[in-house]
């Protein structure tokens, strides 16, 4: 079955088709580094990441490029504040450096998060101010063919002269103009029109142009960079749904009048993420960082939460929420732990006309048909769930032949898992499997020789540590606590 995907471009549910054939070029837009990123940004890094692992699970070659924005209007603010601030490492340095070091912190900062997440690098992860000439050769080429003009050093994009700007948002132009910034208005031939090179304020970061000393608008950075690595005609742009406008519709007007060819054929939006029903901002004190939930879940945690609504749609975070999350993870881990727990050869085996192979067999197929379908990850996973509920019913049977089963199942599971983001594995406690089975050994010789006290003692060690201890008849078990 082919991958179908919701366009925003055409507003309907189409079915991919990749101009390379069995290769999918992918842009999205990524932070800007000027503050600790949130889980907003997560939820949108996580969509991306998955959406490119199922496109790798289909057999495409994928090309993922990602941008940091490390120049920009906010960034310069951040700095501004920073170095009149006694509280701050930056008070009293200079703007410009300011500008840097805040780009840097933030930048290391992001990596950090993804490195936590476990979201792997996109193949290229290009800045915004190493792609200053890719930027100024571009506005040249709007300046020389008349959809752009030069005004007091700035460059303003002449919207007036593009007939398809607002197809992307599907607005009216009094629609656009509601949601439009209003800035510089003497310098626009017309309202909507938006900044290509803004020329440097005293002491802002600046580079040499044919127009003035300045920087690139951020709507710009974002088409050189996705045409420099993809070409001026690429698959799909994604981004969260606060970027259709102004800020894609704005790339699809720039680029297209650039090259004039199409820019990207399919447009994709993450909904955005709420926090117990509202927006999530610093002023509200509902601020939650990737930091904050990374310290009480481990990243699969979150992933779950995120995955149990469609990527298109809002979601709203609770801590309730999460711990529904930990329980549903949790279900899936006593489950690897009961399979490694099974005596005897567990090898995979991957065809069989036994019923239990076929119901496995099926909910793969059901896994695959709810991706095909627009990435519908609750589906998806509720696949998962189903057959973690299947591996439990046929571990009960116990038979040999069950077992291999079984062993099928997880390896099902691990697969499908590792699709969704999903490692399986727990946040660290300190403890090796081996220090634990060592612990775990002790207190069976603390039982065997009467020494109660000690084997109480070991037991709620192990618990302080995440361990849970399960004791069946002559034998102990033990599990990491999600
Ligand atoms: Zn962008």
């Amino acid at each position: 079955m082919p991958i179908s995907i919701y366009n925003t471009l055409t507003r309907k549910l189409e079915e991919f088709k990749s101009i390379r054939p069995g290769e999918v070029r992918m842009y999205v837009c990524g932070v800007t580094v000027y503050d600790e990123c949130h889980l907003g940004h997560a939820r949108s890094a996580f969509i991306f990441d998955l959406i490119r692992n199922y496109f790798k699970y289909r057999g495409y070659e994928a090309t993922f490029i990602k941008n940091i924005t490390d120049v920009d209007d906010k960034i310069i603010n951040r700095a501004r504040e920073e170095i009149t601030d006694k509280n701050s490492l930056l008070f009293g340095k200079g703007l410009n450096s300011a500008v840097k070091e805040i780009a840097e912190r933030y930048t290391k900062s992001f990596y950090e998060d993804m490195g936590l997440l476990g979201i792997a690098k996109a193949d290229k992860e290009p800045k915004a101010t190493e792609h200053i000439k890719d930027i100024i050769k571009m506005i040249s080429t709007l300046i020389d063919n008349g959809h752009a003009y030069v005004s007091g050093g700035d460059v303003y994009f002449d919207v007036r002269k593009f007939v398809g700007y607002g197809r992307l948002s599907n607005q009216d132009k009094d629609q656009m103009l509601a949601g439009a910034h209003h800035d510089n208005l003497e310098k626009k031939r017309d309202s909507l029109d938006f900044a290509l090179w803004k020329s440097a304020k005293e002491n802002e970061p600046e580079w040499d142009s044919p127009w003035s000393k300045g920087r690139p608008g951020w709507h710009i950075e974002c088409s050189a960079m996705s045409m420099r690595y993809l070409g001026d005609n690429f698959d799909i742009h994604g981004g969260g749904r606060d970027l259709i406008f102004p800020h894609h519709e704005n790339e699809v007007a720039q680029s297209e009048c650039a090259t004039g060819k199409p820019f990207a054929n399919y447009w994709i939006h993450n909904g955005l993420l709420t926090i117990n029903g509202e927006k999530m901002s610093k002023s509200l004190g509902n601020y939650v960082s990737i930091k904050d939930v990374l310290a009480r879940y481990p990243s699969d945690v979150l992933k779950i939460f995120f995955l149990g609504a469609h990527y298109s749609h809002p979601i709203d975070f609770t801590w309730e929420k999460m711990e529904a999350a930990r329980n549903a993870y949790e279900r899936i881990l006593i489950l690897f732990d009961r399979i490694n727990r099974e005596e005897g050869p567990l090898k995979a085996i991957t065809s069989g006309g036994d019923t239990g192979n076929k119901d496995i067999f099926n909910l793969k197929q059901r896994f695959e048909e709810a991706m095909d379908d627009n990435f519908n990850t609750p589906v998806a996973i509720g696949a998962l769930f189903d057959l973690v509920n299947l591996g439990n019913k046929i571990l009960e049977k116990r038979p040999q032949l069950h077992q291999f089963m079984v062993k099928y199942a997880a390896d099902i599971l691990t697969e499908l898992g590792g699709v969704l983001g999903l490692s399986f594995k727990t946040a660290s406690n300190g403890l090796s499997d081996k220090e634990i089975q060592k612990l775990v050994g002790a207190r069976i010789e603390a039982k065997k020789s009467g020494d109660f006290k000690e084997a109480d003692r070991i037991r709620e060690e192990l618990k302080q540590k995440g361990i849970i201890l399960e004791d069946d008849k002559d034998r102990t078990h033990w599990r990491r606590k999600v």
